[in-house]
């Protein structure tokens, strides 16, 4: 007879007899032990998931409500500044897609022919991708989950990752099948997936990167995953608490999965093929390519996408590939002023609820934020960093403030640019320092470098952290190389960087002796101390 709930105990008992094989003879008693505590635990508690699982809320039976695709696209207007080719394309398929749904819904039928379109975004990060599918899903009211591909491969883990994000749309949706069955999964940095570093001693990531590819298909059009394992919280507390997961399915084929990357340096294979096919590089209306500034991505092909590194079976999974565009100083204003849910528009509500009063940011202190943000190249991340240094700031200030309503002019925002600055610095080097995955662990930056590079973006004599790092890190990559072969850290100071200014020739004696000296472990600790 099948009983009425899981217990702590029927969990134990599953891997019980293969912990007892495993582990050592001393450990047994102790696993005894853990057994009957379990069960006391099972009937001090019983009475408590009997209450929980009557009591769970019964959720209106779920329909579905098809909107125009004009009207979707106004929509996701109010939340996303530009990106009009994305929008377009995401409100065509939801609306193509959810007009599918209802009827299948509706008829409790099967359509066997039809075919969900897959939508492969391209942009460059704080772009907006993820702002877009998770906006996108809010409007559908269907559950939405994000998956990190280079999670996958760190891991190793591929085809858990992605059960479980299915598994997670379950959750998501109260534990409403037909619902988790219609959400939406983003699988991003994709990209990361092709090897496309330009680290040359990453291939072994590459095999690891299609393997990876490969495991997505099946889940991307249609198979059965099982919403109950043993390596996932949810499962294990659902099924505590009684919930009757242990034989039920989750259907695959009517998941909208969006996949998203920046695809760094492809404009280069753009143009490569172009010169192929055409023995002269001519583009779009007749145009003449003649360098990768003149590439647009909307000339992207599935060629392109394999020779990046995709595998073929994936591509040809991809119905719509949608560049997105890089953000720049009026854009990200734009986000600030206009955007619904943008971060200034949060901060003036977060600051209401903390203090009672009212902020504005003035057009100018906007502007100011939007040009620095600019400078970074992550596009709408860096106005979070920015915007939660000075709302902090004025958390700090505002009780102190006789004002009810407070307008923050460009000079308050100003004051804490160095601030700002060194708080954000960091992350940015680290994020930089990505595209160099196998000296990365061997390479530090000390506060000296930091502070350097804090002042270089004061006085503007750097436009962005990104490009300088890069610009660094590929004219001293060979010998990086070759000193993390021998040292086990190399730490970049000052002094380093003020040398590389000065002269950037590859064959400099004193900054390669400057790089191979091993600094001092204790001066390293104060430095890293005074990170903090
Ligand atoms: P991506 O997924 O492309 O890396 P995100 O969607 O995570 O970027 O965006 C990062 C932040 O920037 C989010 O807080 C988002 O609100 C903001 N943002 C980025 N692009 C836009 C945009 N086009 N319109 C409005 N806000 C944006």
């Amino acid at each position: 007879m099948r009983k009425s709930r899981i217990t702590y105990q029927d969990i134990f008992e599953q891997k019980f007899q293969e912990w007892k094989r495993m582990l050592p003879h001393e450990v047994h008693a102790y696993l005894e032990h853990m057994r009957e505590h379990l069960q006391a635990i099972d009937e001090k508690y019983a009475p408590l998931y009997a209450q929980a699982s009557s009591s769970k809320k019964q959720a209106d039976p779920y329909s579905i409500h098809v909107q125009s695709a004009y009207r979707i696209k106004e929509q996701l207007d109010n939340y996303v500044v530009g990106q009009h080719d994305a929008k377009k394309v995401l409100s065509q398929v939801a609306f193509y897609h959810m007009s599918h749904l209802k009827k299948e819904l509706e008829t409790n039928t099967i359509n066997e022919d039809y075919i969900k379109a897959s939508i492969l975004l391209i942009g460059p990060t704080g772009s907006g991708k993820t702002l877009l599918v998770n906006t996108l899903s809010r409007i559908l009211n269907v559950p939405f989950v994000k998956v990190d591909a280079t999670a996958m491969t760190k891991t190793g883990f591929v085809g858990d990752s992605i059960q479980d994000a299915v598994r997670e749309l379950y959750y998501m949706s109260e534990e409403d099948l037909s619902r988790a069955e219609h959400g939406i999964i983003l699988v991003d940095e994709i990209d990361k997936l092709a090897g496309g570093s330009r680290d040359d001693y990453i291939s072994n990531s590459v095999v690891t990167g299609k393997g990876v590819q490969q495991e997505l298909l099946r889940p991307m059009e249609n198979s059965m995953i099982d919403l109950f394992s043993q390596t996932n919280i949810h499962s294990i507390r659902s099924m505590i608490q009684g919930g009757e997961i242990e034989n039920k399915k989750i259907s695959t084929r009517n998941i909208l999965f969006i996949l998203a990357g920046a695809f760094e340096g492809i404009e280069e294979l753009i143009l490569k093929r172009h010169r192929k096919e055409d023995g002269h590089a001519i583009g779009f209306g007749g145009k003449k390519l003649l360098t990768v500034q003149d590439v647009s991505l909307d000339a992207i092909q599935p060629a392109d996408l394999m020779e990046y590194g995709l595998i073929p079976e994936l591509v040809g999974r991809i119905t719509y590939t949608v560049p997105l565009e890089r953000l720049d100083a009026e854009k990200l204003f734009q986000i600030l002023r206009d955007a619904q849910g943008s971060i200034s528009r949060q901060m003036e509500q977060d600051i209401h609820d903390a203090t009672g009063k009212k902020i504005h940011f003035s057009d100018e202190a906007l502007h100011w934020i939007a040009q620095e943000a600019a400078r970074f190249q992550t596009g709408g991340r860096a106005l979070t960093e920015i915007c939660h240094r000075v709302m902090n700031e004025l958390l700090f200030h505002l009780p102190s403030l006789d004002l009810e309503t407070y307008t923050i002019h460009e000079d308050f925002v100003k004051n804490y640019l160095p601030e700002t600055y060194s708080l954000i610095v960091r992350p940015h080097i680290q994020q930089a320092m990505r595209q160099f995955p196998i000296v990365a662990k061997y390479v530090d930056w000390d506060k000296g470098a930091i502070d350097y590079l804090v002042q270089k973006l004061v006085d503007r004599s750097i436009v962005s952290i990104h490009k300088y790092i890069e610009d660094f890190m590929t004219s001293w990559n060979p010998i990086i190389h070759k000193i993390a072969l021998e040292q086990d850290r190399i730490i970049i100071t000052d002094e380093i960087l003020s040398l590389y200014d000065q002269q950037t020739d590859t064959g400099n004696e004193d900054l390669f002796s400057l790089l191979k000296k091993k600094q001092d472990v204790a001066q390293y600790t104060i430095t890293l101390q005074g990170n903090v």
